[in-house]
């Protein structure tokens, strides 16, 4: 009854669309407040400005956002666009990966999987952290998870890919450390880069680094162009003042900068090598598209070697 299956699928994939809306509300949450040590259940939502509480029919996902037109009730303060984006994210998410992967058991996982990566994704973006308290268990529910059905890989594939990442990204690492003094990667990628294994396998896995890498780069160069043009903007700080007397029309005019004033040290110029690059926010963002994608694009990868 292929008919049947898939109008189960369509209305399972249908219900999932509030359901994922809600758990975006709950997404933000989290965001917020994990990085800041707050509990995540106590108190109920404030307002992040005026700390006044939300009332029930103010905390509609999306809805009220828009209702409010993106405003506070209580002091009109507004409230960023991202709070209904990452609502939405989740309901158009869990809609698409139940339609994509069928009401199947390891499903439910791969929300949970999704809901984990949007979070690391803002988390590293706002704080460069990726909190354990969300890899750890993630990659034990990846594991255990390949015993279920519907799973992507089997047990074997999941706990190899699992340590294969991990190990890789060990290995990069400390070889970058010991080339240039400095962490290009912390721990917490070691983590993610175990947790995305154990949910997807090697393959996806290093697809997902491919195109982490390639965008992340791509991101760090407009970023230092963008800064180094910013810098050649700047007024010339060793000019000498004009020797007339203070200009009305400038009365904040800058003083001569000494040489180690922020002023002279913003002239520095930048280097890509030691631009500080979320690189677990490229991560996360990657995987959630080769959940979606990667498959055709390993396929007609292994095309490119198939010789008849
Ligand atoms: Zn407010």
């Amino acid at each position: 009854m292929p008919g049947f299956m898939t109008s189960v699928a369509f209305f399972a994939a249908l219900a999932s669309l509030p359901f994922g809306l809600i758990v975006g509300s709950f997404a933000n949450v989290v965001i917020h407040r994990l990085p800041l040590g707050e509990s995540i259940v106590f108190p109920p939502s404030r307002c992040p400005k005026c700390r006044g509480a939300i009332r029930p029919w103010q905390n509609l996902p999306v809805v009220s956002w828009i209702l409010l037109r993106g405003r506070c009730a209580t002091c009109r303060q507004p409230i960023s666009a991202r709070y209904p984006a990452v609502e939405l994210l989740h309901g158009l998410g869990f809609a698409l990966i139940v339609w994509k992967f069928g009401p199947l058991p390891f499903t439910l996982l791969l929300l949970l999987f999704f809901f984990a990566l949007v979070v690391l994704a803002f988390i590293d973006w706002d704080h460069q952290i990726l909190p354990d308290v969300i890899t750890l268990p993630g990659i034990l529910i990846g594991l255990a998870g390949s015993l279920l059905p519907g799973a992507l890989i089997d047990w074997k594939e999941s706990g190899l890919a699992a340590g294969f990442g991990y190990l890789a990204f060990l290995l990069v690492a400390e070889g970058y450390a010991r080339l240039r003094g400095i962490e290009g990667l912390g721990q917490g990628d070691w983590k993610l880069a175990a947790l995305m294994g154990a949910f997807l396998g090697a393959q996806r896995l290093m697809l997902t680094v491919f195109l982490a890498s390639l965008s992340g780069m791509t991101y760090g160069l407009i970023q230092a162009w963008r800064q180094r043009r910013e810098e050649l903007r700047l007024p010339e700080p060793v000019e000498p003042m004009p020797p007339s007397g203070p200009d009305p029309a400038a009365p904040d005019a800058a003083p001569i900068a000494p040489e180690n004033s922020p002023l002279a040290a913003a002239r520095e110029p930048v280097s890509i090598g030691k631009f500080k690059l979320p690189f677990g926010t490229f991560l996360a963002a990657c995987a959630i598209f080769v959940l979606f994608f990667g498959d055709p694009i390993l396929l007609w990868y292994a095309s490119l070697f198939r010789f008849e």
